[in-house]
């Protein structure tokens, strides 16, 4: 079965084919990183309508490069949420419209499944059940995983997510938005001793995570040495440390609690250098294996939404005609496959 996914849910435009006996076919992305930068943070009406622009110019690059012409889709997939409503609709619009017009079978996908299953499309994937790290621009959650739509919450965010933690960071660092993978550079120059960042809710017992504390470390700290350059270095070190730091630390608890030993990790933070180093030494350490999704589908992509709706269309998952799309949408309230 061929499964064309397309992803709107906030500020990439990602197309893809996904084949249910060949793997991926082909996948194409389009950030508007650069048109929301002047603004600090997504625009969700600019947002929208670049979505409106992008969809079928990807769309149509995605089937040339695969070969396969639009007679040639056995179902159509789109992120229907969680996410930005405007910017939704016009995934799930596009989805259902054609879907109709091809006159084959329709589903909407959980964003964050999307995300939890990504590392599924790598070579030597892991076998169920798991525990999965999912952190994201708005989420940190730990979920036990039994199979697709069987995701049991134990840990979750209880302010900003990991990714939103880094990006603030980077805000207040003057680095730039998003500022992810800027804080990461910068803290490889950071001396890992100068600061010391608290890793928030370990001294407790318990999976939840809150991040939005380490601002205020990284505020006062930067506004206590703003005038040396090594300063801002060392504060995106002392950051990352610590978030890196909770995350393991979660995810030994989390391991622990289950007694499992294979670990998932998917989101933009997933792509974090000094996360996936971290993991792998600890789960090494414990006989264990961490999975990781290739570093392009760490972010969003239309990828994880086709294999995704693969596996739900293929146990049969249809959606009415109906363009149904939520900006808040739990996790475990997916029907299991
Ligand atoms: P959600 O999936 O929760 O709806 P989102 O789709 O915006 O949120 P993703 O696309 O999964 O989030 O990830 C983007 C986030 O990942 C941003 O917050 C970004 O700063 C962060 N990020 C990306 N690369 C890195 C990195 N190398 N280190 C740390 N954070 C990173
Ligand atoms: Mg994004
Ligand atoms: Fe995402």
């Amino acid at each position: 079965m061929r499964v064309l996914g397309i992803e709107s849910s906030c500020d990439e435009t990602g197309l893809a084919l996904y084949d249910s006996e060949a793997g991926l076919l082909a996948h194409a992305l389009h950030s508007q990183v650069a048109m929301h930068a002047d603004y600090g943070g997504v625009v969700p009406e600019l947002a929208s309508r670049d979505h409106v622009r992008r969809i079928l110019p990807l769309m149509n690059q995605v089937l040339e490069e695969a070969g396969v012409d639009r007679a040639g889709i056995d179902g159509v997939a789109y992120t229907a949420g969680p996410g930005l409503i405007g910017a939704l609709l016009v995934g799930a619009s596009v989805g259902r419209s054609l879907a109709w017009g091809l006159d084959v079978p329709a589903v909407g996908v959980h964003h964050m499944e999307g995300h939890l299953l990504a590392p599924l499309l790598e070579a030597d994937p892991p076998e169920f059940p798991f525990v999965a790290l999912l952190v994201s621009g708005g989420h940190s959650m730990l979920v036990r995983v039994e199979g697709v739509g069987r995701y049991a919450l134990l840990g979750d965010s209880l302010d900003d997510a990991a990714g939103e933690a880094f990006d603030k960071t980077a805000k207040l660092l003057e680095l730039g938005y998003p500022g992810g993978p800027a804080v990461a550079r910068l803290a490889e120059q950071g001396d890992p001793t100068r600061f010391r960042f608290p890793r928030p809710m370990t001294d407790r017992p318990g999976l939840d995570f809150s991040f939005s504390g380490l601002k205020t470390f990284t505020l006062n700290t930067w506004q206590a040495h703003r005038d040396e350059e090594q300063a801002r270095a060392d504060i995106a070190r002392a950051f990352q440390d610590a978030v890196v730091d909770t995350l393991l630390i979660k995810c030994r608890r989390a391991l622990d609690e289950t007694g499992l030993d294979r670990l998932v990790v998917a989101g933009g933070v997933g792509a974090n250098r000094a996360l996936r180093q971290g993991l792998e030494t600890m789960l090494e350490k414990r006989g264990g294996r961490v999975y990781f999704p290739r570093l392009e589908f760490c972010t969003d992509n239309g990828a994880m939404i086709a294999f995704a709706g693969c596996l739900r269309l293929q146990a049969g998952q249809v959606e009415t005609p109906a363009i149904e799309v939520r900006a808040r949408w739990p996790l475990e309230e997916l029907p299991a496959v």
